[in-house]
Protein backbone atom coordinates (compact mmCIF):
# COMPACT_ATOMS: atom_id res chain seq x y z
CA UNK A 1 0.00 0.00 0.00
CA UNK A 2 1.02 3.59 -0.46
CA UNK A 3 1.29 5.87 2.56
CA UNK A 4 0.37 8.94 0.70
CA UNK A 5 2.46 11.93 -0.12
CA UNK A 6 -0.07 14.86 -0.36
CA UNK A 7 1.53 15.79 -3.79
CA UNK A 8 0.39 18.42 -5.27
CA UNK A 9 0.42 16.78 -9.08
CA UNK A 10 -0.59 18.51 -12.16
CA UNK A 11 -1.33 16.94 -15.25
CA UNK A 12 -0.94 19.11 -18.93
CA UNK A 13 -2.23 16.66 -21.64
CA UNK A 14 -1.56 16.96 -25.44
CA UNK A 15 -0.71 16.20 -28.75
CA UNK A 16 2.90 17.99 -28.37
CA UNK A 17 2.99 17.32 -32.12
CA UNK A 18 5.31 19.55 -31.59
CA UNK A 19 5.93 20.73 -28.05
CA UNK A 20 6.94 24.16 -28.28
CA UNK A 21 7.07 27.42 -25.73
CA UNK A 22 3.90 27.79 -25.84
CA UNK A 23 3.08 24.78 -23.77
CA UNK A 24 6.33 25.37 -21.70
CA UNK A 25 5.87 28.78 -20.56
CA UNK A 26 1.99 28.07 -19.34
CA UNK A 27 3.10 24.56 -17.57
CA UNK A 28 5.88 26.44 -15.37
CA UNK A 29 3.53 29.41 -14.50
CA UNK A 30 1.30 27.11 -13.19
CA UNK A 31 3.54 25.12 -10.99
CA UNK A 32 4.51 28.29 -9.69
CA UNK A 33 1.47 29.84 -9.34
CA UNK A 34 -0.45 26.66 -7.67
CA UNK A 35 2.98 25.61 -5.53
CA UNK A 36 2.45 22.26 -7.62
CA UNK A 37 5.17 19.51 -6.79
CA UNK A 38 5.86 18.46 -10.26
CA UNK A 39 3.66 19.06 -13.59
CA UNK A 40 3.39 16.13 -16.00
CA UNK A 41 3.48 16.89 -19.48
CA UNK A 42 1.24 13.69 -20.51
CA UNK A 43 1.90 12.90 -24.45
CA UNK A 44 -1.49 11.36 -26.04
CA UNK A 45 -1.07 7.91 -27.22
CA UNK A 46 -3.99 8.43 -29.14
CA UNK A 47 -5.72 11.84 -29.41
CA UNK A 48 -9.27 10.33 -30.46
CA UNK A 49 -10.58 13.69 -31.48
CA UNK A 50 -7.86 14.49 -33.50
CA UNK A 51 -7.61 11.26 -35.45
CA UNK A 52 -8.55 11.42 -39.11
CA UNK A 53 -8.36 15.35 -39.07
CA UNK A 54 -4.87 15.33 -39.98
CA UNK A 55 -1.60 12.33 -40.17
CA UNK A 56 -0.36 12.37 -36.55
CA UNK A 57 3.40 11.62 -35.58
CA UNK A 58 3.90 8.91 -33.93
CA UNK A 59 3.48 8.81 -30.10
CA UNK A 60 6.55 7.57 -29.69
CA UNK A 61 8.49 10.73 -31.63
CA UNK A 62 6.01 13.00 -29.57
CA UNK A 63 7.34 11.72 -26.35
CA UNK A 64 10.81 11.82 -27.15
CA UNK A 65 10.46 15.56 -28.29
CA UNK A 66 8.57 16.27 -24.92
CA UNK A 67 11.49 14.58 -23.12
CA UNK A 68 14.17 16.48 -25.07
CA UNK A 69 11.95 19.98 -24.18
CA UNK A 70 11.69 19.42 -20.77
CA UNK A 71 15.30 18.05 -19.87
CA UNK A 72 16.70 20.20 -17.10
CA UNK A 73 13.87 22.00 -15.94
CA UNK A 74 13.18 21.63 -12.81
CA UNK A 75 9.12 19.92 -11.58
CA UNK A 76 8.52 19.69 -15.46
CA UNK A 77 8.52 16.01 -16.44
CA UNK A 78 7.29 13.89 -19.60
CA UNK A 79 5.33 11.27 -18.84
CA UNK A 80 4.31 7.80 -21.07
CA UNK A 81 1.28 6.60 -19.14
CA UNK A 82 -0.93 7.42 -21.79
CA UNK A 83 1.70 5.88 -24.24
CA UNK A 84 2.17 2.54 -21.78
CA UNK A 85 -1.61 2.13 -21.31
CA UNK A 86 -2.41 2.25 -25.69
CA UNK A 87 -5.43 2.54 -27.00
CA UNK A 88 -7.94 5.83 -27.15
CA UNK A 89 -6.21 8.74 -24.48
CA UNK A 90 -8.93 9.72 -22.09
CA UNK A 91 -7.80 12.38 -19.38
CA UNK A 92 -10.62 10.12 -16.92
CA UNK A 93 -8.38 7.33 -16.95
CA UNK A 94 -4.84 8.86 -16.40
CA UNK A 95 -6.32 10.51 -13.35
CA UNK A 96 -7.36 7.45 -12.50
CA UNK A 97 -4.23 5.63 -12.56
CA UNK A 98 -2.59 8.41 -10.66
CA UNK A 99 -4.99 8.45 -8.08
CA UNK A 100 -4.82 4.67 -7.86
CA UNK A 101 -0.42 4.92 -7.54
CA UNK A 102 -1.21 7.55 -4.78
CA UNK A 103 -4.90 8.65 -3.41
CA UNK A 104 -3.39 11.02 -1.43
CA UNK A 105 -2.33 13.29 -4.59
CA UNK A 106 -4.02 16.62 -5.38
CA UNK A 107 -4.45 16.31 -9.11
CA UNK A 108 -4.51 19.50 -11.02
CA UNK A 109 -5.65 19.43 -14.98
CA UNK A 110 -4.34 21.95 -16.98
CA UNK A 111 -5.79 23.02 -20.36
CA UNK A 112 -6.04 26.29 -22.54
CA UNK A 113 -8.63 28.24 -23.29
CA UNK A 114 -9.75 25.62 -26.95
CA UNK A 115 -8.93 22.58 -24.91
CA UNK A 116 -11.42 24.15 -21.99
CA UNK A 117 -13.75 24.65 -24.26
CA UNK A 118 -13.95 21.43 -25.66
CA UNK A 119 -13.88 19.45 -22.20
CA UNK A 120 -18.08 18.75 -22.39
CA UNK A 121 -16.80 16.28 -24.89
CA UNK A 122 -14.29 14.11 -23.23
CA UNK A 123 -14.66 10.25 -21.97
CA UNK A 124 -16.22 10.58 -18.19
CA UNK A 125 -15.92 14.19 -17.79
CA UNK A 126 -17.04 14.18 -14.69
CA UNK A 127 -15.15 11.77 -13.17
CA UNK A 128 -12.42 14.49 -14.15
CA UNK A 129 -13.94 17.13 -12.65
CA UNK A 130 -15.16 15.16 -9.09
CA UNK A 131 -11.07 13.93 -9.15
CA UNK A 132 -8.83 16.87 -9.92
CA UNK A 133 -8.84 20.74 -10.32
CA UNK A 134 -9.53 22.29 -13.92
CA UNK A 135 -6.79 24.78 -13.91
CA UNK A 136 -7.44 27.11 -16.97
CA UNK A 137 -4.92 29.07 -19.34
CA UNK A 138 -5.81 31.99 -21.88
CA UNK A 139 -4.97 31.33 -25.51
CA UNK A 140 -4.38 34.05 -27.86
CA UNK A 141 -6.67 33.25 -30.48
CA UNK A 142 -8.71 30.82 -28.66
CA UNK A 143 -12.51 31.31 -28.28
CA UNK A 144 -14.36 29.62 -25.82
CA UNK A 145 -14.31 29.14 -22.08
CA UNK A 146 -15.55 26.09 -19.91
CA UNK A 147 -19.22 25.93 -19.87
CA UNK A 148 -21.43 28.07 -17.63
CA UNK A 149 -20.97 26.21 -13.43
CA UNK A 150 -18.15 24.55 -13.78
CA UNK A 151 -15.30 25.61 -11.57
CA UNK A 152 -11.55 26.22 -12.55
CA UNK A 153 -8.30 28.02 -11.35
CA UNK A 154 -7.53 30.45 -13.66
CA UNK A 155 -3.84 31.17 -13.96
CA UNK A 156 -2.11 34.13 -15.53
CA UNK A 157 0.71 33.46 -18.34
CA UNK A 158 2.38 35.12 -20.45
CA UNK A 159 0.25 34.58 -23.78
CA UNK A 160 2.17 33.35 -26.62
CA UNK A 161 0.28 32.86 -29.63
CA UNK A 162 2.19 29.89 -30.60
CA UNK A 163 0.68 26.48 -31.90
CA UNK A 164 1.96 23.18 -33.00
CA UNK A 165 -0.12 23.57 -36.36
CA UNK A 166 1.80 26.69 -37.10
CA UNK A 167 5.29 24.83 -36.26
CA UNK A 168 4.54 21.91 -38.54
CA UNK A 169 4.09 24.25 -41.48
CA UNK A 170 7.08 26.15 -40.70
CA UNK A 171 9.20 23.06 -40.68
CA UNK A 172 7.36 22.41 -44.21
CA UNK A 173 8.30 25.73 -45.91
CA UNK A 174 11.90 25.59 -44.33
CA UNK A 175 11.23 28.51 -42.33
CA UNK A 176 12.63 28.51 -38.35
CA UNK A 177 11.72 27.35 -35.11
CA UNK A 178 14.32 28.57 -33.37
CA UNK A 179 12.89 30.54 -30.05
CA UNK A 180 9.81 28.61 -30.64
CA UNK A 181 10.95 25.40 -29.82
CA UNK A 182 13.58 24.29 -27.35
CA UNK A 183 16.83 23.64 -29.25
CA UNK A 184 17.08 19.97 -28.01
CA UNK A 185 13.32 19.61 -29.30
CA UNK A 186 14.57 21.27 -32.71
CA UNK A 187 17.52 18.70 -32.79
CA UNK A 188 15.20 15.74 -32.16
CA UNK A 189 12.67 16.64 -34.57
CA UNK A 190 15.05 17.04 -37.14
CA UNK A 191 17.13 13.93 -36.87
CA UNK A 192 13.55 12.02 -37.03
CA UNK A 193 12.43 13.96 -40.52
CA UNK A 194 9.25 14.99 -38.36
CA UNK A 195 6.89 17.44 -40.27
CA UNK A 196 9.04 17.08 -43.91
CA UNK A 197 7.78 15.96 -47.39
CA UNK A 198 3.88 15.88 -46.71
CA UNK A 199 4.60 14.06 -43.71
CA UNK A 200 2.06 15.53 -40.93
P1 LIG B 1 -2.23 21.86 -32.57
O1 LIG B 1 -2.07 23.18 -33.30
O2 LIG B 1 -1.66 20.70 -33.32
O3 LIG B 1 -3.61 21.61 -32.04
P2 LIG B 1 -1.39 22.95 -30.03
O4 LIG B 1 -0.35 24.02 -30.15
O5 LIG B 1 -2.81 23.38 -29.83
O6 LIG B 1 -1.27 21.98 -31.27
P3 LIG B 1 -1.81 20.75 -28.25
O7 LIG B 1 -0.88 19.61 -28.06
O8 LIG B 1 -3.03 20.56 -29.08
O9 LIG B 1 -0.94 21.97 -28.87
O10 LIG B 1 -2.24 21.39 -26.86
C1 LIG B 1 -2.03 20.80 -25.61
C2 LIG B 1 -2.52 21.76 -24.53
O11 LIG B 1 -1.72 22.95 -24.54
C3 LIG B 1 -3.97 22.27 -24.71
O12 LIG B 1 -4.56 22.37 -23.43
C4 LIG B 1 -3.78 23.63 -25.34
O13 LIG B 1 -4.87 24.50 -25.10
C5 LIG B 1 -2.52 24.11 -24.63
N1 LIG B 1 -1.77 25.10 -25.40
C6 LIG B 1 -1.17 24.90 -26.60
N2 LIG B 1 -0.55 26.02 -27.01
C7 LIG B 1 -0.75 26.95 -26.06
C8 LIG B 1 -0.36 28.34 -25.93
N3 LIG B 1 0.35 28.94 -26.88
N4 LIG B 1 -0.72 28.98 -24.80
C9 LIG B 1 -1.47 28.35 -23.85
N5 LIG B 1 -1.86 27.06 -23.92
C10 LIG B 1 -1.52 26.36 -25.01
MG1 LIG C 1 -4.39 22.04 -30.07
Amino acid sequence: MTTGSGERLGIFGGTFDPPHIGHLVAAVNVRHALALDRVLLTVAHRPWQKVGSRPLSPAADRLAMVRAAVAGVPGLEASDLELRRGGDSFTADTVGELLDEDPSRQLFVIVGQDAAAGMPTWQRVDEVRSRACIVLVERPGAEGTLPDGWTAERVEVPRLEISSTDLRSRVRDGRPLDYLVPPAAITCLTERRLYRDGSP
